[in-house]
């Protein structure tokens, strides 16, 4: 068995990712949720809220870590000491994606594998960015975010409102 980092943005996570993380946790010694430090501008919620709110969903996981990083994914996961980079696939959206950066990736750091878990039949098309979307709009999508991340959004959401009518 071997360490893994699970990287991504997950602006905010969703029950997809945290779907992810349970079933790869239970394939590897040791999970790092990797969480990519971008420019705040670029997200909704600014790194350190992302790992809040990721760290919160996986508690009952006792061997999920969160934390940032930055740069490339396969650096992050050498400094971590992991031999594996976790990816979820959904079935139409990410494979041409994912397939060209797992060969990047492999081009970079031979020693690390990437392995693709497919997302549960549910969680196919939920992405953080179509929960922004359809939330921003009105649409109480509550079910597809793990429970302490829906009362963030909102009020996000209703900030937003509020210096845009400003
Ligand atoms: P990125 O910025 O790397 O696309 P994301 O936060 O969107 O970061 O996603 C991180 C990883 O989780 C990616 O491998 C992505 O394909 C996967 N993922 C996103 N949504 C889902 C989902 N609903 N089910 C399974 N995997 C997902």
């Amino acid at each position: 068995m071997a360490r893994a980092i699970y990287p991504g943005t997950f602006d905010p996570v969703t029950n997809g990712h945290v779907d992810i993380v349970e079933r790869a946790s239970h394939t590897v010694d040791h999970l790092t949720v990797g969480v990519v430090e971008v420019s705040s501008k670029r997200t909704m919620f600014n790194v350190d809220e992302r790992i809040k709110m990721f760290a919160e969903a996986v508690a009952h996981l006792p061997n999920v870590t969160v934390e940032s990083y930055t740069g490339l994914t396969v650096n992050a996961a050498r400094e971590i000491d992991a031999s594996v980079i976790i990816r979820g696939l959904r079935i139409t959206s990410d494979f041409e994606y994912e397939s060209e950066m797992a060969l990047m990736n492999r081009r970079m750091a031979e020693d690390v594998e990437t392995i693709c878990l497919f997302s549960a039949l549910e969680y196919q098309i939920l992405s953080s960015s179509r929960v922004k979307e359809v939330a921003a709009l009105g649409a109480d999508v509550s079910d597809l975010v793990p429970k302490n991340v829906w009362g963030p959004l909102v009020e996000k959401l209703e900030q937003r409102k509020a210096s845009s009518n400003n």
